[in-house]
């Protein structure tokens, strides 16, 4: 077996070990992927129980007082901090501990709660944002999931008020967005009790101010010379912990402190392990689909800002005698802006509202809310400081810094490039193994086989012959109903097509996943704009409003996705790909 190939087979066995651990409801986007519409998960739209809202509504107005009065981000960036009061503040409000059950100290929100927190947040400051993430939603994550009740006795309730602070280190020099290459090593000691770190991480927010730290090193496999990640709790106390650099200077996010340390021959206790031993990724990427649906929530937040800023500004100012807003180009930038941060917001929701209901693998729908609402903010952004011209550049405004902060989205918590191939890819798979069944068997035909191959046809042929059935409640919208349903029949056709036309291949083949990706995407995005506003005109309905006026943001939303899903299907078999591939070929061999 040469390299190439070794290296495939070790990523598809730990991709099995890690996505596939058994028999699961179906979700919502391996649902779109097998052509059908899994509406139990998505409609009605998701409510907070009517008890839950009145407390999260305290909160809210607790929150903004405290911000309005406290929060200064202009403050923040310069001083590259995060004043400690404002963690105190924070803390005292229940923010740092939002999701932690009421027996370890937290308020015990659910995670549709705590994203509108997180929205209030990040429609303010995002190094604020940022770093409540790094705490709350991923930081201790790891120990309110897979914690022991001991674990969590013992370390949650300083946790949760903000008293300690926590940080979650999987990044390495040489794990990035291959997370799993994690090289820091824990040795296990001879009596057992306690393991020997060693190594560096870097890029770790909070990593100089947190007293907790979720660690993930690589532990032996009992009876065999393999290694596999383990997640550990450290804490800076420990002989050996190093900080190597408190808050590498940066461009944006500039009050989170990211830092660089290193571990030689720390002694963990054994009972500071979270989860299981070896099973340290699986940990890991649990704790980041948390972090990517916050991450949801801080960009629909700023999305929010965004524009609130550039419709100001378009109705006052004023050039060739009219105000900005009465240009056509700047009337798209406002109505797209709009359109997009409704579709954020209602993909937010219903994303954590999945993960409130139980619903086990999430992972797709969590990677396409982080896709979808930081690309989206980066446009947001973008035109509102295309509609200030000039004044935007200079830092009186908020956008040069809300531009600066922006950036690390589409970068950090799984780069948009690799959770583009992982939404195609393992979106793709089911069907993919329905085929495989088909192919194995007419090669080699059993009785077996047959039986699971007729099974694995018929369904592939049911979804080819059906257009799924979009349930919503409101007359008024079934025509984009039909036509979302339609659009993901022939998503799936087209899904079927790639998997026929190019089989393994299809594994490299990054431009047609990106496209794949990009209509799964859309589709949810849909999904949940539809199911926000069928909600809306139920809403009114049953309080004997008129629905005679269109919601136009949804409307238009609605049109434009649906514009791109038919667009990026087409190009499917449409496109320059051979071109675009052979000209970065040329030209990287040349350098
Ligand atoms: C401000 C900041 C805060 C951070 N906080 C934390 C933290 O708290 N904890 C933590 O563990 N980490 C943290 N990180 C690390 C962050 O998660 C990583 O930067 C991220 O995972 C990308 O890794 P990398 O920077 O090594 O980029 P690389 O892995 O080198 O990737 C660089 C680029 O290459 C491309 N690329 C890589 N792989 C592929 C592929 N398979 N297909 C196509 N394109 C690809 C992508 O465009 C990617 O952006 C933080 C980073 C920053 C900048």
């Amino acid at each position: 077996m040469n390299e190439v190939e070794a290296q495939r087979q070790k990523e598809i066995q730990q991709a099995e070990e890690l996505l596939f651990a058994g028999p699961q409801a179906l979700g919502f986007a391996k649902g779109l992927f097998h052509g059908h519409f899994v509406a139990d998960w998505v409609m009605p739209y998701p409510r907070i129980p009517a008890a839950q809202q009145t407390e999260l509504d305290k909160s809210l107005a607790d929150l903004r007082e405290f911000l309005d009065q406290h929060l200064d981000p202009v403050a923040i960036d310069r001083q590259a901090d995060i004043p400690r009061d404002v963690i105190n503040g924070l803390g005292q409000l229940g923010v740092l501990g939002m999701t932690a059950p009421v027996e370890y100290g937290g308020p015990g929100f659910t995670q549709m709660a705590n994203c509108k927190v997180l929205e209030e947040i990040g429609s303010r400051c995002a190094s604020t944002s940022v770093f409540v993430n790094a705490h709350h939603s991923i930081g201790i994550r790891a120990l309110l999931l897979f914690g022991t009740h001991e674990q969590k006795q013992k370390w949650l309730p300083k946790l949760v008020t903000g008293e300690q602070l926590g940080a979650f280190a999987l990044t390495e020099k040489e794990a990035g967005s291959d997370a799993a290459n994690v090289q820091m090593q824990a040795r296990p000691s001879e009596d057992g009790s306690y393991f020997i770190l060693n190594g560096e991480k870097r890029f770790i927010t909070n990593a100089a101010i947190a007293q907790v730290l979720t660690v993930m090193a690589r532990t032996p496999v009992p009876g065999s010379s393999k290694t596999a990640i383990t997640a550990f709790l450290v804490t800076p106390d420990m002989p050996g912990f190093t900080i190597l650099e408190a808050r590498m200077p940066k461009m944006g996010i500039r009050g989170t402190a990211t830092g660089r340390f290193a571990l030689q021959d720390v002694k963990v206790p054994k009972r500071n392990i979270l989860g299981l031993m070896g099973k340290g990724l699986k940990v890991a990427l649990t704790v980041l689909d948390f972090g990517r649906t916050t991450f949801g929530a801080c960009c629909t937040g700023a999305a929010k800002t965004c524009l609130r800023l550039a419709t100001e500004h378009a109705n006052t100012r004023k050039q060739f005698n009219k105000t900005l807003g009465e240009f056509h180009l700047v009337k798209k930038k406002i109505a797209r802006m709009a359109a997009d941060a409704y579709a954020m917001e209602a993909m937010t929701t219903i994303t954590a509202s999945l993960i409130d209901r139980g619903l086990e693998d999430y992972m797709i729908e969590t990677a396409m809310l982080k896709v979808f609402t930081t690309e989206r903010l980066w446009e947001a952004i973008n035109d509102a400081f295309q509609i200030y011209g000039g004044s935007a550049y200079f830092v009186d405004l908020p956008l040069e810094r809300m531009l600066r902060d922006a950036r690390i989205n589409q970068i950090g918590e799984g780069s948009n490039e690799v959770l583009t191939s992982f939404i195609a890819l393992v979106g793709m798979r089911g069907p993919g193994m329905e085929f495989k069944e088909i192919y194995d068997t007419m090669l080699k035909p059993s009785r077996a086989g047959i039986g699971r191959a007729w099974t694995a046809g018929m369904r592939r042929l049911g979804a080819a012959v059906r257009i799924p059935d979009v349930p919503v409640r409101s007359t008024e919208l079934r025509s984009f109903a039909n036509q979302l349903g339609r659009l993901i029949w022939r998503f799936n056709l087209a899904v079927n097509r790639a998997l026929i036309a190019y089989r393994e291949p299809i594994l490299d083949m990054q431009l047609v996943q990106e496209r794949i990706a990009g209509a799964a995407m859309d589709l949810f995005a849909s999904t949940c704009v539809l199911s926000r506003w069928d909600a809306e005109v139920q809403f009114a309905r049953r309080n004997g409003e008129s629905s005679s006026e269109k919601n136009r943001v949804a409307d238009l939303f609605l049109r434009q996705s649906f514009r791109h899903i038919r667009g990026l299907l087409r190009d499917l078999n449409d496109n320059d790909d051979n071109a675009v591939l052979a000209t970065a070929d040329s030209v990287t061999r040349r350098h």
